[in-house]
């Protein structure tokens, strides 16, 4: 028995899978190739996820699809994410991979170190520094009559970014 595409008014064979919702669930419904291609065009799969997230999918998708030549071509980039998500694989995030690929991405010194610079952790190294460079103007005893406060708050954030050049300052 043959399956017919799920799209309005069309008589093609349905032989690929487009998933309903986007929250990883199993239900779809069946296109044909033309309509699935249309289907891919309005579907923003990484809508609800964060970069780092984004980030390893698209990582571990090299691992996933070994047997995909064509990998480069978006249509068949946002099929292979489809079947994937269907098949369960994007399960991936709960995974132990996935949780040491986040632990080895911010280790908590960095972590502390952007907090004392006001910063969050998908910041870009350029970024971190730009922000140094403010809040050395914003902090320097110059500036602030001599306050010991600003001083040791100046004393801190230089800790801090001393620590991100180590770690971030080499990317
Ligand atoms: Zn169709």
């Amino acid at each position: 028995m043959k399956i017919i595409c799920d799209w309005e008014n069309c008589n093609e064979i349905g032989a690929y899978k487009a998933p309903i919702e986007k929250d990883n669930s199993k239900k779809y419904r069946l296109l044909c190739l033309n309509h699935i291609k249309i289907f891919n065009k309005n579907w923003n799969y990484f809508e609800n996820m964060n970069d780092q997230e984004i980030e390893f999918f698209i990582k571990s998708d090299l691992t996933w699809h070994k047997s995909t030549k064509t990998f480069g071509s978006s249509d068949n980039f946002f099929n292979i994410l489809w079947n994937n998500a269907l098949d369960d694989k994007l399960n991936i995030f709960k995974s132990t991979n996935f949780r040491d690929f986040k632990k080895t991405k911010v280790s908590q010194q960095d972590k502390d170190a952007l907090q004392v610079m006001e910063l969050n952790e998908e910041v870009k190294w350029a970024q971190i520094q730009s922000k140094f460079k403010e809040l050395v103007k914003k902090y320097h005893p110059d500036k602030n009559q001599g306050n010991k406060k600003f001083e040791d708050k100046l004393k801190k954030i230089t800790l801090a970014y001393s620590q991100l050049k180590k770690t971030l300052g080499k990317k």
